[in-house]
């Protein structure tokens, strides 16, 4: 006799995942804030699709980046065009920002956007392969202030999500002018070293040298630590601009590591970059909440005007990580203030009506419409922590009437059916 085989579950793609209901109130404090936040500084929201030309990312992001050699998800339509899902939100921004002529509205522009990137990595603790960014774009000035400002609204931002410790590391990596110098230098240092490093860095040393000072394998540390540091090679302009951005963020306060070994994975980045880490977070392996940086070139390499900007990204599943960590209180922001406990076929039916008629006079009311003993509904009630407790059997159905409970008391008194909801008012205000 053939064996009847075990059905299997459908599984979600690998390194992809459902955001549960329990673990939505996080979600909620952390992007319903942001959001606000943004809005109160002047952003506005832009949303662009989730799969844009592949090509865009290449351009943009930057071919040597491992997020677009590596990490991308990359396809054919039918009609043979390539088109990737977006592994960060940047490129889109500023090719919406080129296609919508939004370049000839008076500048600085300052946009928000929140939705699910995508890259092909090797799924662990606080890195998937789909993964929610809000973030921030200021396009079209180019003055240090604006850097320290999405600085100090990420720092806003992360705060109002409960996270109080975060790490502020910065670095500038110049224009390219200077990028260049320290290029060079990077690589000459590192040749002469090629037998001290890994193979991952050989290879990094011929196709992205400022990788190198990313790398996390131990036997790279000593020649990582004595390696040139990009600020050794700003040029003047650059050089003013950082010391104006350090002395902004003293000005507000905020602390801050130099961290010459920071260089961030996408290609565009000009002069400041920055990361949010969580206070004590191992520097060997950071995982790092957000981030950002200048793109003064990348507007242009799209093919707009040059055009100076700046943003950054917070990674929400990061952080709702670390609000868990951290244990942070958020709470599902279902408040109902009475509870609707119905009996019979009767009873059910008004109870539906009411419960409509509630919620259109602003006062949230619960129920357990499948439930009909009336011991377990009240269990509910008490659970949910309402004030008033709404019976309605076969009898107060027939009468016209309803009972109302109060909670707290245990008290009970009959009133028409017609004055409950002026009553809860009245009595929900008091
Ligand atoms: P990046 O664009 O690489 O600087 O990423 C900005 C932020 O997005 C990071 O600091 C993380 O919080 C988040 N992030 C990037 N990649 C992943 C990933 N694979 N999984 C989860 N979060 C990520």
């Amino acid at each position: 006799m053939k064996k009847k085989q075990k059905q299997k579950f459908f599984q979600a793609p690998k390194g992809m995942r459902d955001i549960l209901p329990e673990d939505q109130p996080y979600w909620d404090k952390f992007l319903k804030n942001a959001e606000e936040l943004a809005r109160d500084y002047g952003f506005s929201k832009i949303e662009t699709p989730i799969l844009e030309d592949a090509e865009l990312f290449a351009r943009g992001t930057g071919e040597t980046s491992d997020v677009v050699t590596k990490q991308m998800y990359s396809f054919k339509t039918l009609a043979g065009r390539t088109l990737a899902l977006r592994p960060e939100g940047t490129p889109g921004v500023v090719r919406a920002y080129l296609e919508n002529g939004l370049s000839n509205l008076p500048s600085p522009l300052k946009f928000f956007y929140s939705g699910p990137m995508f890259r092909y990595e090797q799924p662990q603790q606080g890195r998937t392969r789909q993964f929610w960014q809000f973030g921030l774009e200021t396009i079209g000035d180019k003055e240090a202030v604006l850097d320290v400002q999405i600085i100090q609204l990420c720092l806003r931002i992360l705060k109002g999500a409960g996270l109080k410790k975060i790490d502020v590391q910065i670095n500038s990596l110049g224009c390219s002018h200077c990028r260049s110098g320290f290029r060079r230098a990077l690589m000459d240092y590192y040749r002469h070293r090629k037998n001290k490093i890994c193979p991952d860095c050989q290879k990094r040393l011929k196709e992205n040298p400022l990788r190198l000072l990313d790398c996390k394998e131990e036997k790279c540390q000593p020649v990582k630590s004595q390696a040139p540091s990009s600020l050794e090679y700003l040029c003047a302009e650059c050089k003013a601009h950082f010391k104006s951005v350090l002395e902004f963020l003293d000005e507000l306060e905020i602390p801050y590591f130099l961290n010459k070994n920071l260089v961030r994975g996408l290609d565009y980045y000009t002069k400041t970059i920055f990361e949010f880490w969580l206070e004590g977070e191992n520097s060997e392996n950071p995982l790092a909440l957000g981030g950002g940086g200048r793109y003064d070139n990348l507007i242009q390499n799209l093919g707009g005007k040059s055009t100076p900007a700046v943003g950054a990204s917070l990674g929400a599943d990061r952080v709702v990580l670390a609000m868990k960590k951290e244990e942070v209180k958020a709470s599902s922001g279902y408040n109902p203030k009475v509870f609707l406990v119905q009996l019979g076929d009767r009873g059910k039916k008004k109870s539906l009506k009411l419960f409509e008629a509630l919620h259109q006079a602003d006062i949230v009311a619960a129920e357990s419409f499948s439930r009909d003993s009336i011991k377990a509904q009240l269990k509910i009630a008490d659970r949910l922590g309402v004030k008033f407790a709404l019976i309605l059997g076969q009898q107060e159905a027939l009468d016209g009437t309803i009972i109302v409970r109060d909670m707290a008391a245990g008290s009970q008194e009959i009133v028409p059916q017609e004055k409950i909801v002026e009553e809860m008012k009245k009595r929900l205000k008091r």
